[in-house]
This record gives C-alpha cells, structure tokens and sequence, in this order.
C-alpha cells in the first residue's frame, strides 16, 4: 500500500478564499502534502487540475471538487462536499430536498461527504451554524469527522476565546467534535458503510479585532493540521486523470484515515486485521469473524491506542503497538491520542473494519 495525504476541502478566490490556486498549492506542498481537492462553494472550477511545484523541488497535485449548497434554503446549512462527479453539482441542490441531490451525484459516479455535521455558532465573530439538518437521507459516502475551522469555531463562545485562539490556534484544536464522532459510531452502528475524512476549510481570511490585523489559520498552517491519508495500490503518477479516480477510489471504500499532523507526524499508521502473518483486511474493509485471528493498530510513535468496538472501547494501550484478539462480530475502528502542549490531543482516527459473523441480524424483533 503506498500513502498519500492530502486535505479535501479548502478554499479559493472562485469562493471566498483569499489565494489563487496555484498559491494554496505552493501552501500545501511546503506543508508537506501530496494531494489537495479544492471545494469552492457551488463551483467546479475547471482547467486548474496538475502537479504544482515548489523552488525546492517539492509537488502536489491538485484536484477539483465542490461544496455545494442550496443557496435558497435559509438558514444555508447541510454543506456536501462533492468528489470524482465529473461535472458541476450546485444546480442539483437548488431548491431542492438533499437526497435528490445525493442521489444525482451517486447517478454521476461521484463522491459524496457531509461537510462539519455538526457545528456550534460564534456569533460574536458572525459565524453562523452550519451543521447537517437531514440526517435521515441515504446515499453519502461519508463524514467529515474533524474539519479544523469548524472545530476550532466550536471552541470560540465568546470574543476573549477567540483572541486567544486567534495568537495560539493549536492550543484550542483537542480533537474531533465528540458529537460528530457519537453521529459516526451511530450510523456505523446501523451496518452502514460511512466513511471519514478530516479536512483544514483553509479560506486564508484575514481577520480584524480593533486595531488588530491578522489571517487567521493561513493556508499552510492548516495544511499542517488535520488531513486525510488515503492507502493507494500504486503511487501516484502526477496525472490528474489516473490520481484522481485512484484516490477517489480508495476514499470510497474507507481505505483513509484522520490525522492531526501538529502533535507528531501520523504517516505510517496502520490499522489491520491479520491471520497469521497475513493481513487480511485493512481499514474500511469487510471481513468474516473467524479463529485465531487478531486485529492491530501500529502506530508511528508512542500514543494512547483505543480500539472501539460498535462505538464502545474495548481494549486500550500506551505505545505504540495495541493487539486484540476479536470475539464478536461488529465494526471495529482505531483511535490514537498524543500529548501535545500540555494535554492529550486526538491524533489519528482510523476508518472502520467490519468483522462480519455467519448471520447478519436484519432487526431487533
Ligand atoms: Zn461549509
Ligand atoms: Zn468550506
């Protein structure tokens, strides 16, 4: 498996981020990042895909999303992000009910995840909510379980917190929004394939407080932040053509993970089932429940390892090696928590591995 990480929502000019393509590029390629999909609001912007290069050789690619909304529905919430659909989505959301266009986009081959699920207002700074209303609908991809401006938002109640966070932006980032991770435990608890990502929503903006005058959470701070790492079945080749389809594919099937880049580098995380010394399934596979087998998180330096079990931790450990022999059937996925800044932070967020048993229960009548 080779991984890439990249950041899946972000911000440009064509919306209301404050830099061009090709500087959130060189952002991201400082920051370290292999890939970017940029999800301008309502707008597939086209003929900007490709490798971007750096003077010190260093190159992301950059792909083209969307986040889209229904500019007519007040207040303007239920934000998707939109991947691999091949054409413009936002005038499948106007004025019309989610699903509808859940459904259009799954119709057109793409990808679909609901943006900050859950989210708190800041009012003071006029920051709205803008959560996910219709939880009912079917059809998503997934859920971005950690997007660091909504998580940090969720943090700034009042103007005195949100100076603070404004000159010590990592102070304020804990960890994904414990509502949004009960929300993914509960859909997985259905036996629905829901995949997370964790992205930046980097719009470069400059804020003013008085006299004071600052870009708060530039583009490439946040590219060191929270990403996704996607495991591929070849690297990548720099065209946006063969990239694109490959990570997208990937992403569908939860082959990812969240990682918070600031409390120590996530890359090289794993998370597997293994029989023997063979892996049998990684994360966002199926696989059947049978003896002798173990599921295991390896983590690339030491933290607090959490397996959870159907949204409950069953087995947890200091290092970086945790081992568990699995009993029962039900989804299993990884959490790891470092101390960073004086108190432990969420690290590293693994999609799930489905242990299936010989019957599926269909109803708990
Ligand atoms: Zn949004
Ligand atoms: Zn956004």
């Amino acid at each position: 498996m080779v991984e890439v990480v990249g950041n899946l929502h972000l911000h440009t000019v064509y919306s209301d981020g404050a830099l061009p393509h090709a500087a959130v590029a060189a952002a991201a390629a400082r920051a370290g990042l292999d890939f970017l999909v940029v999800t301008d609001h309502n707008v597939r912007v086209q003929g900007l895909e490709g490798l971007y290069r750096i003077p010190d050789g260093r190159q992301v690619l950059l792909l083209s999303g969307e986040e889209v909304h229904d500019m007519l529905r007040e207040p303007q919430r239920n934000h998707l992000l939109v991947y691999g659909a091949g054409r413009e989505m936002a005038p499948a959301a106007q004025g019309q009910p989610p699903q509808r266009l859940l459904d259009a986009i799954a119709g057109a081959g793409g990808l679909s995840f609901l943006a900050h699920p859950v989210e708190a207002a800041a009012p003071w700074a006029g920051e709205g909510e803008f959560g996910w209303d219709d939880l009912d609908v079917t059809g998503f991809t997934g859920i971005e379980l950690w997007n660091t401006m909504s998580s940090v938002k969720m943090m700034l109640p009042d103007p005195v917190r949100g100076v603070f966070a404004l000159f010590f932006p990592d102070l304020v980032m804990i960890g994904p929004p414990p509502q949004t991770l009960r929300l993914w435990d509960d859909l997985l608890r259905q036996g629905r394939h829901v995949v997370a990502i964790g992205n930046a929503d980097a719009h470069g903006a400059v804020y003013r407080f008085g006299p004071l005058r600052k870009v708060i959470y530039p583009y490439e701070f946040l590219f060191r932040c929270v990403n996704t790492h996607v495991l591929l079945d070849a690297p990548l080749s720099g065209d946006p053509a063969v990239d694109g389809p490959a990570i997208y594919r990937a992403l569908a099937q939860g082959h990812a993970f969240v990682g918070y880049g600031l409390p120590g580098n996530p890359r090289g995380f794993r998370f597997g089932a293994w029989l023997g010394n063979a892996v049998t399934a990684i994360m966002g596979d199926s696989t059947p429940l049978t003896g002798g087998q173990t599921l295991r998180i390896a983590a690339p330096a030491p933290a607090r390892l959490k397996l959870m079990h159907d949204g409950v931790s069953v087995a947890e450990a200091y290092g970086q090696e945790l081992i568990y022999q699995p009993t029962q059937p039900g989804v299993y996925r990884a959490e790891t928590w470092k101390r960073y800044r004086g108190r432990e932070r969420g690290w590293i967020f693994s999609n799930p591995i489905t242990l299936t048993g010989p019957a599926e229960r269909i109803g708990n009548t």
